[in-house]
């Protein structure tokens, strides 16, 4: 990447000179001129408050954003299984598709992964581009990276999300910088802008303590990471029908500096939160382990799990694969039923996406009545035990 001073932006203020680590910028005649030694590492772009330093990507990309359309999903797949978030985020974009006027395409990677393009249709994509190889078998950075980059290149898409997992983690930031855009991770909720056709990216910031809005207006594609369980799956429309565009892949084993020896597949620990239709949530004012147990029975009567606020995992009382949160896991359940909870921004955003929201709570200013549907004003320790005995009761 190399940078270049908009002459008729640039007003010589010299702030750029010190943001350069490689002594690469003089100012001479109140203009920024950059030296042969300048690395494009980006600094000064960034440091200039006039917009006068332009990377030559930018520059390129700044009078054709208007190519760029349609919305992507990058469908991610283990052995031949869509994950739940690629299946969520289908949904999410095909709203923002349809706010557009524009398509919506599933980005298919993987070993003989075809037979999933049907289901891509039946969630909502208008197309999937398919590239299948068994170099793709299993996910390597550079791999993935290589053709999801290449691909955008050629295709424009105006958007693409992913799943925040581990791959999408990975991923995402790997594309973003071959594609020199932007990425905005773990957005809660997406938008467009109505007026300038915008991604409106929305996160919380600050430690949570705010919810911040992130638009990419001058760079494409306009990308985005979306925790699983943070949107609803879309229904499914059986025999729905799409095109398949196979994409060729160009990349040879010796391009990849990581090879797969095994898979080890470890044991899951604790339970799927995210796929539980019923979580009984104990924080603070459970009051210690030990009392965790009868939430784990009310849990297991209801049949769903029992998760913690990270107030009650930081205590121990439960393990963090049990967190609900910001933090922790986003989730969605029919039924959540937070006991001694308060209810901070940062728990709410975990589980305010839940069907119905129970919340038992000495204090009545709790921040958690806010979102339950149903309250109860009472301590905790004195409810359980009636609940737990009226569910045995059903039970018998
Ligand atoms: P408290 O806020 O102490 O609330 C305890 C509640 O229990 C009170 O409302 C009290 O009235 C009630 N209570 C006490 N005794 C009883 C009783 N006998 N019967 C009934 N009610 C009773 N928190 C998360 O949960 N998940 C996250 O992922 C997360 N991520 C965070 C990320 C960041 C960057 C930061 C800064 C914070 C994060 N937090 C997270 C912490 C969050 O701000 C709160 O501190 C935490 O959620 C509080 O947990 P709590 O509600 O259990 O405890």
């Amino acid at each position: 990447m190399s940078v270049v001073v908009l002459k008729d932006k640039c007003i010589g203020c010299k702030l750029c000179v010190p943001a350069c680590p490689y002594n690469a910028i003089e100012v001479v005649d109140r203009k920024a001129i950059i030296k042969d030694n300048c690395t494009g590492c980006g600094a000064c772009v960034t440091s200039c408050k006039k917009d006068a330093i332009i990377s030559e990507g930018q520059k390129a990309g700044q009078s054709n954003l208007n190519q760029y359309q349609g919305v992507w999903v990058f469908a991610e797949q283990r052995e031949g299984r869509l994950a739940d978030v690629a299946i969520e985020l289908l949904g999410e974009g095909r709203k923002l598709a349809d706010q557009l006027g524009q398509k919506l395409a599933a980005v298919l990677l993987g070993d003989e992964v075809e037979s999933l393009a049907g289901q891509l249709f039946a969630f909502g994509a208008d197309r999937v581009y398919l590239a299948q190889d068994p170099i793709l078998k299993h996910y390597r950075t550079e791999a993935y990276a290589t053709v999801v980059a290449d691909l955008a290149q050629a295709e424009k898409p105006a958007i693409v999300l992913y799943g925040a997992t581990h791959v999408g983690r990975d991923l995402a930031p790997r594309v973003t910088r071959r594609l020199r855009t932007g990425l905005t991770a773990d957005c809660t909720e997406l938008d467009i802008d109505n007026e300038s056709g915008l991604l409106l990216q929305t996160r919380p910031a600050f430690g949570g303590s705010i919810m911040a809005t992130i638009v990419c207006p001058n760079h494409r594609p306009q990308m985005a990471t979306v925790r699983p369980g943070v949107f609803s799956k879309p229904e499914k429309v059986e025999g729905r029908k799409g095109e398949i565009v196979t994409v060729p892949v160009k990349i040879a084993e010796k391009d990849i500096r990581t090879t797969i020896l095994e898979v080890v597949k470890e044991a899951k620990q604790g339970a799927n939160l995210e796929e539980a239709s019923v979580i009984v949530a104990g924080g603070r004012g459970i009051g210690n382990a030990e009392k965790f147990k009868l939430l784990d029975e009310v849990a297991r009567l209801l049949g769903g799990e029992v998760a913690a606020s990270r107030a009650a995992v930081e205590a121990g009382w439960l393990g963090p694969e049990r967190q609900v949160g910001q933090t922790g896991k986003t989730v969605r359940p029919k039924l959540y039923i937070a006991c001694g909870i308060s209810g901070a921004i940062q728990h709410r955003a975990g589980m305010q996406g839940s069907e119905v929201i129970v919340a038992i709570n000495k204090d009545p200013n709790a921040p958690i009545f806010t979102i339950a549907d149903y309250g109860i004003v009472a301590d905790v320790h004195e409810i359980l035990p009636i609940l737990k005995e009226e569910l045995a009761r059903l039970k018998d």
